[in-house]
């Protein structure tokens, strides 16, 4: 739609009513950043190989806040949305405005026809201007700052040059902050392990429309088999948002710093969480009389669940970390996930099962009877055959601790038994536990 003269002016002279609300804000010892989890409700943004994109950003939205927030006493966290809701773009920029944010970004997922297509970018708002007229407006700058009446400005003229420059610097100003920001943001990336496509410039709506450094971030292609997998993990969601985190504290950092705010930070040493020592902690997720496959949808998209049969029983695992805090964050996120009776088990290490108890992991099941070391082993040894009814049901590895079992299973499931599970067994037999009452 094209803006007529007037409208233009009334929206030009709203924003550099904020710009400058914006720059008295700046003086005070607080910081605003605005998170926004792109889509939501009944938009569900791209479609992933595992999860679709306005859940992946809605809970890496979540857990950056929360890390900010926990972080930095001197930061207000606002979040666009906190479930499942739809928002219009201009509601997510009044938030964003109406907060003063010194920070907005905006949280997305790419996908492509292109299925090869992967990697992060971060964008930033694109302004079809040369560096020669920015650079021109950069220096104007100097004049309107000495200016003693700045009341001017607040009436604005499209027509009066000096006027337009001021509404130029207000957006190079911001457009510095993002770019900053955004490099950052790809930076952590890159030292994440992931492939960067850069930072790019892009005329977004929920960045033009902004009265603050602005980015829009996309975490990675979900509709890349590899990148989908990873982002619909739960160490992929943490991982992505470590990396925003990391370019948050460097970017709030240099804005301490040219505010002469001396943060806490550099005062006190950085205290490393110790882990919880001889324990290893899961989150047990699910019983179940019924054996469910790694990508069963009973699992609720959780990956890397480990499956433990007792008798005739399978336990769910989900996570696996000595780390309280990590702990608590998997159990919160299994929560998310629908698995509101989950809870975490405690693994003491090295513990060894009584008697001749023993765990051995179940790889193949079949109605064929197959000789040691057949080819279907995939190169496993001494694999104990156990027949049940008209089933072979084949199993690798002994061992009396959790730990070793866990080994056993990522060899299992390395060799190509995916949806291998551990079994605990007394001697060389199943334990069948309706057999004991
Ligand atoms: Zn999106």
């Amino acid at each position: 739609m094209r803006l007529t003269r007037i409208n233009k002016q009334i929206l030009l002279s709203f924003l550099l009513t904020l710009f400058l609300g914006v720059s008295i804000n700046a003086q005070k010892k607080s910081f605003t950043i605005v998170i926004d989890a792109g889509h939501g409700g009944k938009d569900s943004g791209a479609r992933g190989v595992v999860e679709d994109e306005k859940h992946i950003v809605l809970d890496v939205s979540l857990r950056l806040g929360k890390m900010i927030e926990k972080e930095f006493k001197d930061v207000q966290v606002v979040y666009t949305r906190k479930t499942d809701v739809f928002l219009e773009l201009w509601e997510r920029t009044q938030i964003a405005n109406h907060h003063h944010a010194n920070l907005f970004v905006s949280i997305h997922c790419n996908s492509a026809t292109n299925r090869s297509a992967y990697g992060t970018e971060t964008f930033v708002m694109g302004l079809s201007r040369s560096n020669e007229t920015m650079d021109v407006a950069k220096r104007e700058n100097s004049v309107i700052l000495l200016e003693d009446n700045q009341e001017k400005y607040q009436k604005f003229d499209p027509n009066d040059p000096e006027a337009v420059i001021a509404f130029e610097i207000m957006f190079s100003a911001f457009k510095d902050q993002s770019l900053d920001y955004a490099r950052l943001v790809e930076e952590e990336f890159v030292k994440n392990g992931r492939s960067s496509r850069g930072v790019k410039q892009s005329n977004f709506h929920v960045l033009r429309t902004n009265g603050s450094p602005a980015v829009l971030v996309e975490l990675g292609f979900i509709s890349n088999q590899d990148e989908g997998n990873f982002l619909g993990s739960e160490l992929g969601k943490r991982k992505a948002t470590e990396s925003l985190f990391e370019a948050f504290k460097k970017f709030k950092k240099e804005y301490d710093r040219k505010n002469g705010i001396t943060g806490e930070e550099e005062v006190k040493p950085k205290e490393v969480e110790k882990p919880v020592a001889g324990k290893t902690f899961k989150i047990q997720i699910l019983v179940s009389k019924n054996k469910y496959g790694p990508s069963a949808k009973q699992l609720n998209g959780l990956t890397g669940v480990e499956v433990v049969q007792f008798g005739d029983v399978f336990k769910y695992y989900y996570g696996n970390t000595n780390l309280a805090s990590e702990r608590d964050d998997l159990l919160a996120y299994a929560i998310r996930k629908g698995f509101k009776d989950a809870f975490v088990a405690e693994f003491i290490n090295n513990e060894k099962l009584e008697g001749n108890q023993n765990y051995r992991i179940q790889f193949l099941a079949s109605n064929k009877k197959y000789r040691d070391r057949d080819n279907k082993f995939g190169g496993l040894k001494n694999v104990l055959r156990v027949k049940q009814g008209n089933m072979h049901l084949y199993f690798y590895g002994s061992t009396k601790t959790y730990e070793q079992a866990q080994k056993d299973l990522k060899l299992a499931q390395d060799k190509g038994f995916k949806s291998a599970i551990i079994v605990t067994f007394d001697g060389e037999k199943l334990i069948d536990e309706s057999a004991k009452k």
